[in-house]
């Protein structure tokens, strides 16, 4: 069965670090079908838009989409519905992607990279599943006012409204769930559900899809004690279900654990598991063009791709298996540089890593 993916550079280092992960791909030996298409700044510079009719086409009709970044400082001064940055919500919005997938992973030999102690994150490997298109970042009515009421009635006043629909924590609670299947069978619910009815709503719900999944664990944190927990004692967690304000302020601090940003990868999944892989990273304007960048999170980023569109968990354990021998073997890119290791170029690092998939 052939699987279609459309790869997305993008800007600064995307072409760069997509080129390993393209590399590492091919090396498989499967049946990918892909194509290339402009996105971001060089999609304005090109085509005058950051997300392209052809593009977002594109998008559509493959299987997932592999993703660089986007964003220059170039483009700062555009109005913002042509900045590099609105192609990602235009992806995000146009094919539905309403799961985020953010692992964090401390590899044993970049534990010295955090600024925890070792043995707080050595070995530490959670997933962050969090809601992506609901919640008061999108909940409406929205907007500025006089006060009608509260501490100041008669003062100006803004307020946004956190909302979600049975339907939309289902769909999320189920993400989690099968998730978990995938890993160590256990789902923490991540709420502020003493204070908020829309947490409540949540709570009750991801008790209601649990009944479906008997064989994994659920519990239950509010989000002030998961924000301590992440740092006391990680390692405790495995995989984190939560909506969208809260999954974007938790899993930013999940993945700071580990303290390299050039490692992170991350999933956003529609119903039908079509979806949008990339690394947490940005474009990095900094380091473009010098083939120094760590591709490592866009290459693990193609594995989450296999593993959660089109079902390889064998080959994704394999792609993962080859970058735990690389960093094993000491090599490292220079963001990741510790003494005694060898220094190598993005694309000397993109080699190392199908060299360790034979
Ligand atoms: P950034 O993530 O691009 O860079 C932050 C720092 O980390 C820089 O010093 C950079 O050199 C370094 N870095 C990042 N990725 C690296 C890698 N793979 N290997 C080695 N070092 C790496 O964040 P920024 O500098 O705040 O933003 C730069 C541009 O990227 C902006 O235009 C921003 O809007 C955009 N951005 C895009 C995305 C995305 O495409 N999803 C995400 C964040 C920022």
């Amino acid at each position: 069965m052939t699987h279609k993916i459309a790869v997305l550079p993008g800007d600064g280092i995307g072409t760069e670090i997509v080129d390993q992960a393209v590399k590492v791909l091919n090396a498989l030996g499967e049946d990918f079908e892909m194509e290339f298409a402009d996105v971001g700044g060089v999609a304005y510079a090109h085509h005058g838009h950051p997300l392209p009719e052809a593009t977002l086409n594109l998008a559509k009709a493959a299987d997932a989409v592999l993703f660089g970044a986007v964003g220059d400082f170039k483009y700062d001064n555009l109005e913002r519905s042509l900045r590099p940055e609105q192609a990602i919500l235009g992806l995000r919005k146009a094919l539905g992607l309403f799961a985020n997938l953010r692992p964090a992973k401390c590899f044993a030999e970049l534990t010295s990279a955090s600024t925890l102690r070792p043995e707080v994150v050595s070995g530490l490997d959670l997933l962050i599943v969090r809601e992506l298109t609901g919640d008061i970042y999108f909940g409406t009515p929205r907007g500025r006012r006089t006060a009608p009421d509260g501490h100041f009635p008669g003062a100006p006043e803004a307020f946004d409204t956190m909302r979600y629909t049975v339907p939309e924590i289902e769909r999320i609670a189920r993400v989690a769930f099968e998730a978990a299947r995938k890993r160590k069978n256990k789902v923490t619910s991540v709420d502020k559900a003493n204070v908020l009815e829309t947490s409540q709503l949540w709570r009750d719900t991801v008790i209601e899809v649990a009944k479906d999944y008997p064989d994994v664990t659920l519990e239950h944190m509010y989000v002030d004690n998961a924000a301590m927990q992440l740092v006391r004692a990680p390692k405790a967690l495995d995989v984190v279900l939560t909506g969208n304000i809260f999954g974007d302020i938790l899993s930013d601090e999940a993945s700071m654990l580990t303290g390299s940003i050039g490692m992170l990868a991350s999933a956003s999944l529609n119903d039908k598991k079509q979806g949008l892989y990339e690394p947490s990273h940005g474009s990095a304007p900094d380091i473009a063009g010098k083939n120094i960048a760590n591709p490592l999170a866009t290459i693990l980023s193609a594995a989450m791709m296999i593993r959660y569109s089109f079902d390889m968990n064998e080959q994704a354990d394999r792609i993962e298996a080859a970058v735990q021998k690389v960093l094993s073997d000491g090599v490292r890119t220079g963001d990741i540089m510790s003494e005694g290791c060898r220094k190598v170029s993005c694309s000397e690092m993109g080699d190392a890593v199908v060299a360790a998939l034979a």
